[in-house]
């Protein structure tokens, strides 16, 4: 019998964890299927409660639901420090709540080469995908900097962060000082997604030849960060390795096979393009 996989979300019709997460069972000859369904945050209790009983391999939670999770599962300490739950894993008669947003943040760094371990990171904006990636990072030893509008978010992020490793907080009126001390500079604000596909918190007359410059944002693929970045000449990640790779963990998670990242990863290039 197939074993069944959902994310769970409010709205779920965008989400593009299906494709690619099909696109990994059907190269595997996994007989699996991954499907979205609409849950809103006052069914999100039975709606995990019906898929354990169902049998459902596991689970992915979006917007808005990744908090509310965490009165339905046992996090596992790097999610319950993150406050926050995007993988669900039923284990035995336990439900798992794991976070591999910030994973998938430094796995997307890795792969392109980046040591993290003393490496000097800006994080633009104190928000949910912030607190994944900078607990993350300082927790493997990067010195992180949280620069946000709103600097109240980005001390008390900071102040979170620091139970884990080095890190401080910033606003966002120095912007070219911390850009040009920073070997890595990370966009996890919205600044640059659809609509707002012309405007950028940084220009290429802040950034340097070989710095790693990483935007979250993936609609469009090419931000206006991400442009200025090349015309620096630094080294671009966009916002769809890092969606891929917490795919990827939240798969090996659930299954314990290491899924075939490249094929994940077209899934979602391709879902974009359409
Ligand atoms: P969020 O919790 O709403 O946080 C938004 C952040 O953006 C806040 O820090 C906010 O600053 C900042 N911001 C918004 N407008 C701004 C402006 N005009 N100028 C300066 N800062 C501004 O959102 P989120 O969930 O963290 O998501 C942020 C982005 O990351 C989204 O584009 C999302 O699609 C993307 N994302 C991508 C992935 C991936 O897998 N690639 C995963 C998660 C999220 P204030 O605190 O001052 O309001």
């Amino acid at each position: 019998m197939k074993t069944i996989y959902a994310v769970y979300g409010d709205p779920v019709e965008h989400s593009l964890s299906p494709v690619m997460h099909n696109a990994a069972f059907a190269k595997l000859g996994m007989d699996c299927e991954y499907h979205k369904f609409r849950v809103s945050k006052s069914d999100l209790g039975d709606a995990i409660t019906g898929a354990k009983a169902m049998g459902f391999g596991g689970l992915n939670l979006t917007i808005p639901l990744k908090e509310t999770a965490l009165g339905f599962v046992d996090p596992d300490p790097l999610c319950d420090a993150i406050g926050a739950v995007n993988t669900i894993e039923f284990r035995h008669d336990k439900v798992i709540g794991h976070n591999t947003d910030g994973i998938g943040a430094m796995n997307a760094l890795t792969l392109e080469g980046c040591v993290i371990p003393n490496s000097r990171i800006l994080i633009l904006g104190a928000g949910g995908a912030a607190r994944a990636v900078a607990f993350q990072l300082a927790e493997h030893k990067a010195y992180v900097t949280i620069a946000n509008r709103t600097v109240e978010r980005a001390i008390a992020l900071t102040e979170n962060v620091s139970r884990v490793g080095e890190a401080c907080a910033a606003g966002l009126e120095d912007i070219a000082g911390l850009v040009a001390e920073s070997d890595i500079v990370i966009n996890t604000t919205s600044v640059g997604m659809y609509p707002d596909i012309n405007n950028t918190l940084v220009t290429a007359d802040m950034m340097h030849q070989g710095q790693v410059v990483f935007d979250l944002v993936y609609n469009p693929l090419e931000t206006m960060f991400l442009k200025e970045a090349n015309k620096a000449n630094a080294i671009t990640i966009d916002g769809v390795m890092m969606l891929t790779l917490q795919g990827a963990e939240s798969f090996r998670i659930w299954t314990g096979i290491k899924p075939p990242v490249d094929v994940m990863e077209q899934a979602v290039r391709d879902g974009l393009n359409k």
